[in-house]
């Protein structure tokens, strides 16, 4: 028996950042950066407008009150998009919408709030100084400035950035491809009405979701059956577009585990009893020329989730060059609702309920209750000494993925 953080330092010593690759800003969202990306051009790119109102030579307004304005003539109109370049005379104005360009020889511009709002002439009725309202180039970023360094994860406010600078594409480290294929005799795909002694093959569609909450790209296979020939055949052909493979089901003591029947003989996969509950029997180790990572998790949906929650997530997040503490991985604190007790000797993971911070038991703990794994909030970590808790006692929780809507 090998414990939860040698299973996973094993886990994350194997696996390797994926070889970063250029793509579409867009694309590279919820990716890592892996270079320094400087300013193509200014931002902003030409010094405009931040209001609309009047484009003015400030020093024409300076007396303006509200009882004694200042009457100008309104000579032009600037508009957004307005692309020809225009001079403003002393003692004239020119209207301007917000983010049109300046006209050259203003040096400030005075709300329309402020004004009669005149088209022919208007009345200015308070004073302006250079630089009002307005925005100069490059004041936000200069031209050659490095605006995002390498590591940096690219999320809406990034890839605008990215975008108005002038960077159509960055160099990133993408999504980990993850294939995802359940094993089993017994299990039906999803909508098909399974037989007497079928299942529903739900894992292949949990892990894909669950692939997915954590930014990687799945490839759901679905349900291979416990046959050696079948299985190796599939991973042979899923090894092609696969930065690393998941598979449920066939490794623990039955007569027909196939997976680990295979996987023992190919590859580095190694299988071990870790000291944890739900999630005992783990397998994990390379396949192929290139050294795809293959986490082989326990067939009980409660244990396969669990096993992704703790093994695969931290190590996908390793792969797409996410830094994160090794373990433990994102734990919230929270106060024991109510008392029950542990394993001794296994780290156990049970699903709670959080109502604020109190945690109370989701329902039924067996590794098989879908209905209480779908109730839980999060996952109740208690060490392997521990072995009872009381009521108020403090409790680390992993937050379960797609409960803040990922
Ligand atoms: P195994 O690890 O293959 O011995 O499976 C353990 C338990 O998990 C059995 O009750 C299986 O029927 C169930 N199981 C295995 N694979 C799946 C799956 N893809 N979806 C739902 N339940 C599964
Ligand atoms: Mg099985």
């Amino acid at each position: 028996m090998i414990s939860v953080e040698q299973h996973l330092d094993r886990i994350l010593g194997t696996v390797r950042v994926i070889r970063p690759f250029e793509q579409g800003v867009l694309d590279a969202q919820g990716c890592v950066l892996a270079e320094d990306v400087t300013a193509r051009g200014s931002l902003p790119g030409f010094t405009n407008s931040a209001m609309d109102g009047y484009a003015v030579h400030a020093q024409d307004v300076v007396g303006a009150t509200e009882d004694g304005p200042v009457v100008l003539p309104v000579v032009n109109d600037i508009a957004a998009g307005n692309t020809n370049a225009l001079s403003l005379a002393q003692g004239q104005t020119m209207r301007i919408m917000t983010g049109a360009p300046m006209p050259r020889g203003a040096d400030a511009v005075v709300p329309v709030e402020v004004t009669d709002g005149g088209v022919v002439r208007v009345q200015v009725r308070v004073p302006s100084v250079v630089g009002q309202h307005v925005r100069e180039v490059g004041e936000d970023v200069e031209q050659g400035v490095t605006i995002l360094r390498r590591g940096t994860l690219l999320g809406p406010g990034q890839i605008a950035l990215l975008a108005a600078a002038g960077v159509a594409r960055v160099k990133v480290v993408p999504r980990p491809r993850v294939v995802v294929l359940s094993t089993g005799d017994e299990l039906v795909d999803v909508g098909t009405t399974p037989g007497f002694g079928q299942i529903v093959d739900s894992n292949s569609l949990m892990l894909t979701a669950a692939v997915t909450s954590v930014g990687a790209t799945p490839y759901r296979v679905g349900g291979v059956p416990d046959d050696a020939r079948a299985l190796l055949d599939t991973l042979e052909g899923q090894l092609v577009r696969a930065d690393a493979i998941i598979t449920t089901g066939g490794v623990s003591m039955g007569a027909f585990d196939t997976v680990k029947e295979v996987l023992s003989r190919v590859g580095t996969v190694q299988f071990d009893k870790v000291a944890m509950r739900p999630g005992m029997p783990q397998g994990f180790g390379v396949l192929g020329d290139d050294q795809v990572p293959v986490f082989t998790l326990p067939g009980n949906p409660v244990s396969a989730l669990v096993s992704f929650h703790v093994f695969v997530a931290p190590a996908l997040r390793a792969m797409a060059g996410r830094p994160e503490p090794a373990f433990p991985p994102g734990y919230v604190p929270a106060v024991a609702g109510e008392a029950f007790s542990s394993v001794p000797g296994k780290m156990e993971f049970l699903r709670v309920v959080l109502d604020d911070d109190r945690a109370r038991l989701a329902g039924g703990q067996g590794s098989h209750m879908l209905g209480a794994l779908a109730a839980a909030d999060a996952l109740a970590v208690i060490p392997p000494e521990v072995t009872q808790v009381e009521v108020g006692d403090a409790l680390e929780c992993l937050p379960l993925l797609g409960r803040e809507g990922q």
